[in-house]
């Protein structure tokens, strides 16, 4: 039974002082970026009035540009340029005060790392230099600055004061001068990026200036209107030549303390920013501390940290050995934004834990587009679609529901529409809820992908006990459409998943690769890789996918003592670019010694050896040379390589099957009282587990409406040309089905 109030917490509920603001508990959502901006102030909103309303004492903005001079365009940010961006924010600000919550803005200038594409400005920073992150994905080093003189600093700083007054101007409370992730002053302190000779170079007294007159000239426009905190990283982890905690980190800390109400440390820089936002793959819960815990040697000011704090338990930890005052989070305040409140309320199994996947991260990391979360379906839903992460509308009918299969999608699926209210029966022949989430949380460094099943399958019991028509019969017999057709069911779910191509079928030739044949001892798919098929010396993955099952599957066998090949049309990984994932990927292959052969297509599969082809090998020069002839010459790379097992990681397709015979049998359903029968997840297309477990929710809060298997149309904020146009309220400029 909930609980108003849990005495084991009450340090996470009492209130803190920052400056002259009140912060009413120790939950801080740090900023972080969500593809809002302020094109999109809807979005902004709603995202961050939920968490407000799930009980975060601050909620901050995502990186907040000052001015063109910082346009990190490809990737979405807020700005606050002008009165148009200072109204958009405003919405956020007083949706976060209804919650009666602190509203932050994370001042931010990029510098070289942002590439100024649409104002086509030059950010201005210490030194000349060209960026090191890839600041358009795949081209580190493409974007220069220009070294400030003295005149230039002054107008730097001003812009940072004109944003914070502006900051003031939209009601927030606090301004975070943001200096995480080699952004903003950091450039300043950092010999690395700093190479002055003048008062601004050289000492880190000389390094710290930048960022203290900064400080100081903020405090000098606001006052006590707003706390001022600064957001730093207090390592960078490139050792002695660059920012660390024992020598010029907990120094310039000492020095920077007296113009600030609150720290907000972080590790790392934007290059790597993996080693802060660590994947669970790499880094588990407080990753950060054995930094963190130095900085109270040099400040008495509170300090938030973070390092992916979703259990309560290490958060009491954190807070009571001192080591930080307040949890600062991003990713499980996405996963979760209700985790303050359900603390306090003692409902700690309720608590939708961040698998640290950072596939959030990667949809903001690839630019221009809404971020996603695998565990919160509804993180990013809140404004366009009106999804609630807690509130669901109320069943329409008694009309009862089979689902077939209990994967992310049809777990999910059953899950919300057992929230409205339906009664649901869920059939799968696994033995455990999580479809094939059970088999990739087995890989090396994906365990904590398998709180995605165990969130769903504790909520799934616990309303069935409360919805006594429901059940869930798992480790049953595949069904049939003879099964589904009399079963009894007024809708049917199909969720029946996907499966690896057992013939080696990819994207180059759209057709299986000669002498694949999964049924073969030597050929194994990665689901026959989970389910412990033999696999000799020589492993070879022929790699066609650019996620991590290939890494992933090469890291086991490589750990259990194999050699292992990846011979790889797509690179290896190169999706986990973005969620971060990649650099450390790498690493990890180089340590094990797995042999990467990039650029390589497989042609043939024969026991004992596969041939190999360079897919470039076919020459860049086209030629007409009539039908029937391709236009560039043969490719003579062929060539053959010795293994003992080959594992196909090519493609996958939907095991769609039992939806396409139901289909086709269409005129039996009325006879058996069937009104509808839906596919959705993989069955319906392959694809990433967020997308999956989005779609089993989507068709849970559309089960009733019109045409449920096609998505309906969401509120769009869009600018249309002479029409005066609020988002939402006018239908005629709405898409249609
Ligand atoms: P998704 O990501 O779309 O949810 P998964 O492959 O993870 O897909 O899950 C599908 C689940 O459906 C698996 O647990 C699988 O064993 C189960 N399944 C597939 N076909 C049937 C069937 N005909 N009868 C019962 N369960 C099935
Ligand atoms: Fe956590 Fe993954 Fe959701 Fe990001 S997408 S918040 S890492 S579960």
């Amino acid at each position: 039974m909930a609980k108003d109030n849990n005495s084991a917490y009450d340090i996470l509920f009492t209130p803190i002082q920052l400056g002259s603001k009140t912060l009413k508990n120790r939950f801080y959502q740090v900023p972080h970026c969500i593809g809002a901006g302020t094109n999109h102030p809807g979005f902004q909103m709603a995202h961050r009035g939920v968490k407000a309303e799930g009980e975060w004492g601050a909620i901050n903005t995502e990186q907040c540009s000052i001015h063109p001079e910082c346009d990190d365009t490809l990737r979405i940010t807020a700005r606050i340029w002008d009165e148009g961006d200072v109204r958009n924010l405003r919405a956020m600000v007083d949706q976060v005060h209804k919650y009666d919550a602190l509203a932050g803005c994370e001042l931010f200038y990029a510098g070289p790392h942002g590439p100024g594409l649409e104002t086509r400005t030059i950010a201005r920073g210490p030194s000349q230099y060209n960026s090191d992150f890839a600041t358009v994905p795949g081209c580190p080093g493409f974007t220069y600055n220009h070294a400030a003189d003295k005149d230039e600093i002054q107008r730097l700083q001003q812009h940072y004061v004109d944003a914070a007054l502006r900051a003031r101007d939209a009601g927030f409370d606090i301004v975070d001068l943001y200096g995480a992730h080699a952004y903003g002053p950091m450039q300043w302190l950092n010999p690395y990026y700093n190479r002055r000779t003048d008062e601004y170079g050289g000492s880190v007294e000389n390094r710290s200036r930048f960022w203290i007159e900064t400080l100081e000239k903020i405090r000098n426009a606001v006052g006590d209107d707003l706390a001022i905190v600064t957001r730093c990283a207090i390592d960078t982890l490139k050792g002695p030549s660059e920012i660390e905690i024992g020598e010029d980190g907990l120094k310039f800390i000492e020095l920077a303390s007296p113009y600030l109400d609150l720290w907000n440390v972080t590790i790392g820089d934007i290059t790597e920013w993996g080693e802060d936002a660590g994947p669970s793959r790499f880094y588990q819960i407080g990753h950060q501390n054995d930094w963190i815990r130095h900085i109270k040697e040099a400040t008495d000011k509170p300090v938030v940290g973070v390092g992916r704090y979703y259990d309560p338990e290490k958060m009491l930890e954190v807070v009571n050995s001192g080591i930080i005052d307040i949890i600062g989070a991003a990713r499980p305040s996405i996963a979760d934004p209700f985790i303050p409140k359900k603390i306090k309320e003692g409902r700690i199994d309720d608590i939708r834990t961040c698998i640290g996947c950072n596939m959030c991260i990667g949809r903001w990391e690839m630019g221009g587009v809404p971020f996603i979360c695998t565990q919160n379906a509804t993180a990013g839903e809140e404004y366009r679609r009106g999804w609630h992460p807690e509130k669901f509308e109320p069943a329409k009918s008694d009309k009862d529901v089979l689902i077939v299969g209990a994967g992310p999608a049809g777990s999910e699926c059953a899950r919300v529409l057992l929230e409205r209210g339906y009664t649901v029966h869920i059939v799968d022949d696994r033995d455990k809820v999580g479809g094939h989430v059970n088999d990739v949380a087995t890989l090396p460094g994906l365990g904590e992908w398998g709180y995605h099943r165990d969130y769903r399958e504790v909520q799934i019991d616990k309303l069935l006990k409360k919805n006594k028509g429901s059940q869930l019969a798992l480790g049953q017999k595949r069904m049939t459409a003879d099964d589904v057709l009399n079963y009894g069911a007024t809708r049917v779910v199909i969720a029946t998943g996907a499966n690896w191509s057992p013939t080696g079928i990819n994207h180059l030739t759209h057709g299986p690769i000669p002498g694949a044949d999964a049924s073969l001892p030597h050929v194994l798919t990665p689901e026959q890789v989970y389910e412990g098929k033999e696999v000799g010396k020589r492993v070879m993955i022929v790699n066609y996918d650019p996620y991590y099952t290939a890494p992933s599957i090469a890291e086991k066998y490589a750990r259990a003592g194999h050699e292992v090949t990846i011979a790889s049309a797509v690179g290896v990984g190169g999706f986990m670019d973005y969620t971060l994932e990649g650099p450390n990927m790498h690493r990890m292959l180089h340590d094990l010694g797995i042999t990467v052969l990039s650029d390589t297509g497989c042609s043939r599969v024969e026991e004992g050896r596969v041939e190999l082809f360079n897919v470039w090998g076919e020459g860049y020069k086209r030629e007409y040379r009539g039908s029937g002839e391709k236009p560039r010459h043969q490719n003579e790379t062929h060539e053959w390589h010795d293994c003992d097992t080959v594992i196909l990681v090519t493609s996958r397709r939907s095991n769609d099957s039992l939806f396409r015979e139901l289909k086709a049998r269409k005129d039996e359903w009325a006879d058996n009282e069937i009104e509808d029968i839906f596919v959705i997840g993989d069955a319906e297309a392959p694809r990433i587990i967020a997308d999956a477990t989005f779609d089993g929710h989507r068709l849970a809060r559309e089960i009733e409406d019109e045409s449920p298997q096609h998505q309906k149309p969401y509120k769009r904020e869009q600018k249309v040309w002479g029409v005066p146009y609020n988002p939402g309220e006018n239908p005629e400029l709405e898409w249609r089905l």
